[in-house]
């Protein structure tokens, strides 16, 4: 019997949903709450191909919630509330508390709300999200799919940082790992696509958006990912720094007299892309810049391309070989010009891109006899959480 499941990405100020019917998996409507808690926040609802836009006063997360489930009643999208069975909730960090998606109850809640300490920006809306849907479809079964819970299959030597061991027995101090709804996702379509049981499959998998991680994926298991303790290490990325000598942190904090929060500030918001191009933090625009023969963004470019790329060779001596590289996220997904930066002289590891393949974005641009697969695949989170709340 079909059911209909709701899929729950919860910001500080916005939310986005997608309702799907399960388990054939089509989109019955999808949209997003913008600007919650300003007199004149944005609905965007799309369904039956079209789409609708208005201006409202939201005050709350329970508010944005209820107006989403009475527009739903209201366009006949459903004809009672109790027609969604369950709703997944995207929740940043599960800690080493969730290595799996989990069914909501008091203890789970409660557990989400204690891992704010590790995700403080995050886990604290996403409790509020899952609230305001219990009290709106209390008959709903409420699971939560977290970013790190994919992670948890690392090995202690890997997501251990060599710091005294009470900072991970005491604080928690170790790698999670992020992205990891997506690097599960893509990864089983690749091994649909190619024919191929995940369990035989060591892929590596490139998720390139604004936040950017790379996973190393053997046998469907996360064993590594370039992501750490917070979604700041790893690659370069938008505004990002990624991995940097640690102790820059104190040095410029000491010459430049600055706190701890404008340091975050200065390695979140203001480093990666951005950084390094002055231009901007949006892929294109750098491209952009750089095709116009603005040296600091062809820089910039450069030097996103090559930190993925140690990534990839460090990921491939960790699996001891690979049979697919993934591209996702909206640069992978999008951008010929990175992928083609990025597999650039690479055929002595087996990865050898076909040129046309490559610009004319097929799903696999590997050359015919190359021996790994090369991918682009459009990532889907909310698929991937949808299909979470069916399985648990
Ligand atoms: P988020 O991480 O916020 O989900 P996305 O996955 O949507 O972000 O990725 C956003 C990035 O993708 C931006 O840097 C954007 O410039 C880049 N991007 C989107 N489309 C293209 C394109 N056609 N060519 C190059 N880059 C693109």
């Amino acid at each position: 019997m079909s059911q209909k499941i709701m899929a729950i990405n919860a910001g500080s100020s916005s939310l986005k949903f997608q309702l799907f019917s399960m388990p054939d998996e089509q989109v019955i409507t999808k949209g997003l709450i913008e600007r919650i808690g300003k007199q004149d926040a944005i609905f965007t609802i799309e369904f039956a191909g079209q789409k609708q836009k208005e201006t409202l006063p939201v005050s709350d997360h329970q508010q944005a919630v209820d107006h989403l489930l009475k527009v739903l009643l209201d366009h006949q999208i459903i004809r009672s509330l109790d027609e969604i069975s369950g709703v997944g909730h995207r929740v940043a960090h599960g800690g080493e508390a969730f290595r799996d998606s989990a069914l909501i109850d008091d203890a789970a809640l409660y557990e989400i709300e204690q891992l704010s300490i590790l995700a403080p920006l995050h886990n604290p809306v996403n409790a509020i999200g899952i609230r305001a849907f219990l009290k709106a479809l209390p008959h709903a079964k409420a699971v939560a799919v977290f970013d790190t819970s994919f992670h948890q299959t690392m090995a202690p030597d890997t997501y251990l940082y060599p710091l005294p061991y009470r900072y991970y027995t005491e604080l928690g101090i170790r790698r999670y790992g992020f992205h990891g709804t997506s690097h599960k996702y893509v990864s089983q379509v690749c091994a649909e696509k190619m024919d191929t049981p995940l369990s035989e499959l060591r892929i590596i998998s490139c998720h390139l958006g604004n936040g950017s991680s790379i996973c190393a994926i053997q046998h469907g298991r996360s064993v590594n990912t370039s992501m750490g303790f917070t979604p700041l290490a790893g690659v370069m990325m938008g505004t990002r720094c990624g991995d940097i000598d640690p102790s820059i942190m104190p040095f410029i904090a000491q010459r430049e007299a600055k706190t701890p929060d404008e340091m975050n500030l200065l390695i979140n918001n203001e480093s990666g892309l951005l950084g390094v191009s002055g231009v901007s933090n949006d892929y294109r625009d750098v491209e952009q810049a750089a095709k116009n023969g603005n040296p600091q963004a062809q820089l910039a470019l450069r030097m996103f391309a090559n930190r993925i790329r140690d990534f990839i060779g460090s990921y491939i001596a960790h699996m001891g070989g690979l049979d697919a590289l993934i591209f996702t996220g909206g640069i992978g997904e999008n951008s010929r010009t990175a992928r083609a930066a990025i597999c650039h002289a690479l055929d002595y590891l087996g990865i050898s891109l076909d040129a046309g393949k490559n610009n004319s974005n097929e799903t696999f641009i590997q050359q015919s006899a190359a021996p790994v697969s090369i991918a682009v695949i459009n990532t889907n989170e909310e698929l991937m959480i949808a299909r979470d709340v069916m399985r648990v």
